[in-house]
């Protein structure tokens, strides 16, 4: 789609928002339509910013009437393009920024969909309250985006997913009506769950306005350490130990190849090797809580020194105070951005269960290797909950535009290992413009026929992201 707005549909549009609701001006649109890894490049007739919900319901009700297709957009940091509009009207929620209410008797608290995720992080603790969703991109992402993306995340061991930590919402539907479910409840069992549709539909459904969200008791405790082991199977034996030491205080549990640590401290400045001693395959960020002062660090010692003694771990080093758990956390956070200097990649979100990822990142190494030697194997991420960031990049010196014309069958070969290990292909990302169509591939009929008619009964006209899903 390439064509101009109905003159009509414009005109009804500028008189509902006023003269700063929108913009033509390309030196504004441009950051909106250009994807953070540079993958899509967009365009898009007018760029809408409304700034309550009632105007968000009179864009959406307008473009229903003209049958005028939407992007919705957050932060944009969604990693598969999802949030990038290529001839359709592009909904902004940037000015949807307020927190309308935190309270700490009903561990809830409701935020606008153009808050960011750090922002309603902070809102909680200003009331001694954790909201745990946590990301690398957090500064720019918003809460809109988390929960239409479903995001996932360093905590989801503990917390759960964004489908996890909804309350509440409320969102202008495809016909323009406002859904008002800001409920705060924990149990409200009266039929289907139309908050939990809106959840990872990728704006296909509705535009999330605002959201009622669970709240969690600050930790009081806390202990970072960066742990070498042989291979992921190992880890895996070390999650088990470190689960059944706290009874559930594992925050976060990510894996590192040595390959993709090594381009961390490679490529990007004021980085340092947590184990500088010894260059191990595998490493893992470890971090337990407790809500006991002084509980989270004990945890650790003992899980470290038992595992060290057993031979389960090689080697391991523990923050010794807050800005050394950061510079750790950097190494991991910046896996993909250490990536970027290297050349082009081919880059899967894929998960399984957690028994199951050794064998299956095993498995999908071989094969990438074999179909195209030379390649660079980097996996890191959420191990915890059986979700690995596994990145393919081209061989040193290889030309880069005969591997990225590779990716497509690169790509297949690890989705479908994916497949038989009854994983998933998109674990936290969504599908997007980027992976839409391969997922097809990979869904059941019964279910493409399901959400393809809960998505013609809600938006008949097909006006929402019609890009993304199927
Ligand atoms: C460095 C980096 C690290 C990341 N790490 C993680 C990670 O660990 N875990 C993870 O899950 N993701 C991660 N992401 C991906 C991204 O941050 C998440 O997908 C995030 O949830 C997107 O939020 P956003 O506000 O930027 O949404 P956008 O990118 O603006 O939009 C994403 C999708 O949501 C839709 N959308 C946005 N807002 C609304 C709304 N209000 N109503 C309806 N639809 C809407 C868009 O149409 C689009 O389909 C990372 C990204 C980067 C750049």
């Amino acid at each position: 789609m390439n064509a101009p707005l109905p003159a009509d549909a414009l005109s009804k549009l500028k008189a509902v928002l006023g003269p700063d609701g929108w913009s033509e001006d390309p030196d504004r649109l441009a950051p909106k339509l250009a994807e953070w890894r540079g993958r899509w490049q967009g365009w898009t007739p007018l760029l809408v910013t409304p700034r309550t919900v009632e105007e968000v319901s009179g864009v959406v009700s307008i473009c229903a009437e003209h049958g005028v297709p939407i992007v919705p957009q957050g932060g944009n940091t969604g990693l598969v393009g999802g949030q990038i509009p290529e001839g359709e009207l592009l909904l902004s929620m940037e000015k949807m920024r307020a927190v309308r209410d935190v309270n700490p008797a009903d561990d809830a608290m409701v935020v606008e969909a153009g808050v960011t995720l750090l922002e309603a992080q902070a809102a909680a603790a200003a009331q001694d309250r954790l909201f745990p969703l946590s990301l690398a991109a957090e500064g720019t992402a918003t809460v809109g985006g988390n929960i239409s993306t479903n995001a996932g995340g360093v905590a989801v061991l503990r917390y759960g997913m964004m489908r996890d930590l909804v309350l509440g919402l409320e969102a202008v539907l495809p016909n323009g009506e406002v859904f008002r479910g800001l409920k705060r409840l924990r149990k409200d069992n009266t039929g289907y769950d139309l908050k939990q549709l809106l959840i990872g539909a990728e704006g296909t459904l509705g535009v999330v306005t605002a959201a009622s969200l669970k709240l969690f008791p600050v930790m009081r405790s806390r202990a970072t350490a960066v742990v070498a082991v042989e291979d992921p199977a190992k880890a895996v034996a070390l999650l088990m130990r470190a689960k059944a030491e706290t009874g559930g205080g594992v925050d976060a549990f990510e894996i590192m190849s040595r390959l993709g640590t090594q381009m961390v401290l490679r490529n990007i400045p004021g980085t340092r090797d947590p184990l500088p001693g010894g260059a191990y395959p595998w490493t893992v960020l470890v971090e337990l809580a407790s809500g006991e002062p002084r509980a989270a660090e004990a945890a650790m010692e003992r899980l470290l020194a038992a595992a060290l003694e057993d031979r389960l771990i090689l080697d391991a080093a523990v923050a010794q105070s807050e800005q050394q758990a950061r510079d750790f956390w950097r190494v991991r956070e910046d896996q993909s951005a250490g990536q970027k200097p290297e050349g082009a990649g081919w880059k899967h979100d894929i998960s399984a269960p957690v028994s199951q990822v050794p064998a299956m990142l095993a498995e999908a190494t071989a094969a990438v290797e074999r179909f195209h030697p030379g390649v660079r194997v980097t996996a890191f991420g959420h191990l915890g909950d059986g979700n690995i960031h596994y990145d393919v990049i081209m061989p040193q010196g290889a030309d880069r535009a005969a591997f990225e014309a590779l990716r497509d069958e690169g790509s297949r070969i690890v989705h479908d290992i994916v497949a038989r290990y009854e994983g998933s292909i998109s674990a936290e990302h969504g599908l997007g413009r980027m992976k839409s169509a391969e997922a097809l591939r990979y869904k059941q009929p019964a279910q493409v026929e399901a959400m393809r008619a809960i998505r013609r009964a809600l938006d008949p006209k097909g006006i929402m992201n019609p890009a993304v899903l199927f």
